[in-house]
């Protein structure tokens, strides 16, 4: 099958990230089958969902992994002009269908490309590593890079994802944390501000030091030129309904925020930081009400940062595969981060535009598809030599 015939297959399944993608791993798991590659599964507790990993080619060191997420983001709300599950062929070089961009484009090629593989006389190994719940936060990447780690003997060098790069070879991913912090005040007659704790001006405080700790860390000059922004950026999307009146002082207030943060940032820094802040607001106003607290908890895993350092051996690995050599970053999480952490040579390339994934009428062009089967195939040559 091509990789646009994959692809169809693919889109079929509406797995959203958080549900089950049973469907969509039996459909990949039989395609392997039909290939006699045979696979390990990484589950979740319950066995609902599950990752998917192979390799193809001989048990020695050196191979490189090739990474894709099954999972997509759901289209209520959004005005699609076609069946976002139908991947639809309009004759203008695109193919519409939700994750046709974001990343099951990736994933059909990489099994496209697996019958040559088998064929090919690989004198170092390919492997595929495919996740879930990557769009509610790469919940499954370090487990599934992990269990890769412990299940084979010999020792994967690379790790390449597909996310959507254009088809460019990108070095570099912001991480990405999400908070929610939660604040319990004191209700009372709107008259009295200045004699209770009200959640929701402290809460909209507490928002504009997150704002003015971004701008310092611009000041200070933590700034990378290769994102763009070049700055970490702290932002709230969130704040929950609260109060009943405008004359009443609201006991609770929540808001949830995110940081983006280039790799030589920490979120984790930056929440302590928040953190002592906190605790000064809370000691400041506790004459005023004794059970005033603010909390602040992880809505979601942290999703590290990638940096792969100029000089790596995968940038000219990788770059020797490709048509643009010139090395970019994104700056959207993805699991590369998370690739990296867990010990192989990490970067992003694949079919797409990011700007085209999450949004109605989302597609690939296919060229774009194109160029990552030869990518994939120039890969079996390097590999085969
Ligand atoms: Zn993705």
């Amino acid at each position: 099958m091509s990789s646009i015939e994959i692809l169809k297959q693919l889109v079929s399944f509406p797995v959203l990230g958080g549900e089950s993608n049973i469907s969509i791993a039996n459909w990949i798991e039989d395609y392997l089958n039909q290939y006699n590659v045979s696979f390990k599964n990484v589950p979740n507790e319950d066995g609902t969902k599950r990752s998917i990993h192979c390799r193809i080619g001989p048990a020695v060191d050196g191979g490189i992994i090739l990474s894709g997420h099954m999972d997509v983001v759901p289209v209520e709300g959004q005005a699609w002009d076609t069946d976002p599950f139908l991947l639809t062929d309009k004759g203008d070089g695109k193919l519409y269908g939700r994750g046709s961009c974001d990343m099951k484009g990736f994933i059909a090629c990489c099994l496209a490309a697996l019958p040559d593989m088998v064929q090919a006389d690989l004198k170092t190994p390919i492997y595929f590593a495919f996740s879930y719940d990557e769009e509610i936060g790469c919940l499954a990447g370090p487990a599934l890079a992990q269990d890769i780690n412990n299940h084979y003997t010999e020792k994967p060098k690379y790790a390449l994802i597909g996310e959507p790069s254009m088809m460019k070879p990108i070095t570099g991913q912001k991480g990405i944390c999400i908070y929610e912090t939660s604040i319990n005040g004191s209700a009372g007659h709107s008259s009295r501000i200045k004699s209770e704790v009200s959640a929701i001006h402290e809460a909209a405080k507490l928002i504009v030091w997150l704002d003015n700790k971004m701008d310092r860390l611009i000041q200070d000059g933590d700034v990378d030129h290769r994102f763009s922004p070049v700055h970490t950026t702290i932002h709230s999307g969130v704040l929950a309904q609260s109060g009943i009146a405008p004359n009443v002082i609201s006991d609770n207030a929540s808001f949830q925020w995110d940081v983006r943060v280039i790799p030589k940032n920490k979120a984790e820094t930056i929440l302590h930081e928040f953190r002592s802040h906190c605790d000064k607001v809370i000691a400041k106003n506790k004459d005023r009400f004794a059970d005033f607290k603010i909390e602040t908890d992880l809505v979601h895993s942290d999703v590290p940062a990638l940096d792969c350092p100029d000089g790596s051996e995968i940038i000219s690995f990788v770059t020797a595969l490709l048509e643009d050599k010139e090395l970019g970053t994104v700056s959207y999480a993805a699991e590369a981060g998370q690739f990296a952490e867990a010990g192989f040579q990490t970067m992003i390339c694949g079919p797409g535009d990011i700007a085209q994934a999450h949004r109605a009428n989302e597609f690939v062009a296919i060229e774009q598809l194109n160029k990552c089967d030869e990518m994939l195939q120039n890969l079996v040559k390097n590999l085969s030599k």
